[in-house]
């Protein structure tokens, strides 16, 4: 500890405010302190103890603010807000998570809980809209008013920008993965039968791959290497994805017609295999619609924390988006 007091921060002094961003899967949980122009000064990541039920996730998201908090602090930094996105149905604008199968979550205040558990101000968000707001803000969908974020790895959803404006629909906008591509096809979690994501999410191509083949492998970007390779099984099970996804892009661009379609997450790896290949894919399916640019997502997996950084900074009444394009420099508070 140093033996100086630190300077208490004025209330009206903006150089040094923060806001903490985490973004919680159904593996790990990616926490960070976020200055105003987006860029992380402080990150942090823990397993999600999922295992233990959902009580014990509640708690260690409570931790990790506390942890982020005191660590911003002791920076002299003063934390505005937190964003917290999370999967499943989540009301953002109740703050709210409707249903989140994979963490046990049934319509549960959790924007509420972790206010009073940690004293912040919660702004709580879902782990792809927020990450395709981030991809819109700052990455690959930057310039357009029409986009569409997908997010392939354990399951398939998406994120919808129309005309400028986020779709939410209560937290049920989105929902990719659940549409039927094969309706005699496999079970889904979600209770329906040949769903995309039964398809075409990485784990689906992982399982699909590994139930054919003598050689199993562990991740989803190895079978699009074997597929790559001339293995005729790695082709099918790779081919029979990209044709799903591109049938559920073909409807997407019917219905919505958006501009820039941005891939991400594990499948998305693979990089032009699967791109080349779902552009080709979706052509072949589209007669009179606009047909879409096909892109890689630009921010990896920190576009959940970054979208969750947005939300905090909004709900702090602070436009950073604004901050970070303007040359917010990194690493560096911007000075008023
Ligand atoms: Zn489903």
């Amino acid at each position: 500890m140093s033996p100086n007091p630190r300077p208490v921060p004025d209330e009206t002094e903006t150089r040094q405010d923060c806001v903490l961003a985490l973004d919680v899967g159904g593996t790990g949980m990616k926490g960070a302190v976020v200055d105003r122009t987006l860029t992380p000064v402080a990150s942090l990541r823990v397993p999600t103890p999922r295992a233990q039920g959902p009580d014990a996730v509640v708690d260690t998201i409570a931790d990790v603010l506390r942890t982020l908090r005191d660590g911003a602090q002791d920076q002299g930094l003063r934390v505005r807000h937190a964003g917290v996105v999370v999967p499943g149905i989540v009301d953002d604008a109740r703050g709210r998570v409707l249903r989140a199968a994979n963490l046990g979550w049934r319509d549960l205040a959790l924007a509420d809980v972790l206010a009073r558990r940690t004293g912040l101000a919660v702004a709580l968000g879902h782990d792809v809209r927020a990450g395709g707001a981030a991809e819109s803000a700052l990455g690959a969908a930057r310039g357009t008013r029409n986009s569409l974020f997908v997010a392939i790895g354990t399951g398939v959803a998406a994120a919808l920008v129309c005309d400028g404006v986020a779709v939410t629909s209560g937290g049920y906008a989105g929902e990719l993965g659940h549409l039927v591509v094969d309706p005699q096809g496999a079970d889904c979690a979600c209770g329906g039968r040949g769903c995309l994501e039964t398809v075409a999410s990485a784990s689906a191509v992982v399982a699909g791959y590994n139930a054919l083949a003598p050689r199993p492998v562990t991740g989803a970007v190895e079978v699009a290497d074997r597929a790559r390779d001339g293995d005729p099984v790695a082709e099918e099970v790779w081919d029979r994805a990209v044709g799903a996804l591109a049938q559920g892009l073909a409807s997407a661009a019917t219905l919505l017609a958006p501009e820039k379609v941005v891939l991400g997450g594990g499948l998305a790896e693979a990089g032009p295999l699967l791109l080349d290949r779902v552009r080709v894919a979706l052509a072949e399916r589209l007669t009179f619609q606009r047909g879409p640019d096909l892109l890689r997502a630009a921010l990896g997996d920190r576009a959940g924390a970054i979208g969750a950084a947005i939300a905090a900074w909004r709900a702090a009444g602070v436009d950073a988006v604004g901050a970070a394009r303007s040359g917010g420099s990194p690493g560096r508070v911007r000075q008023r």
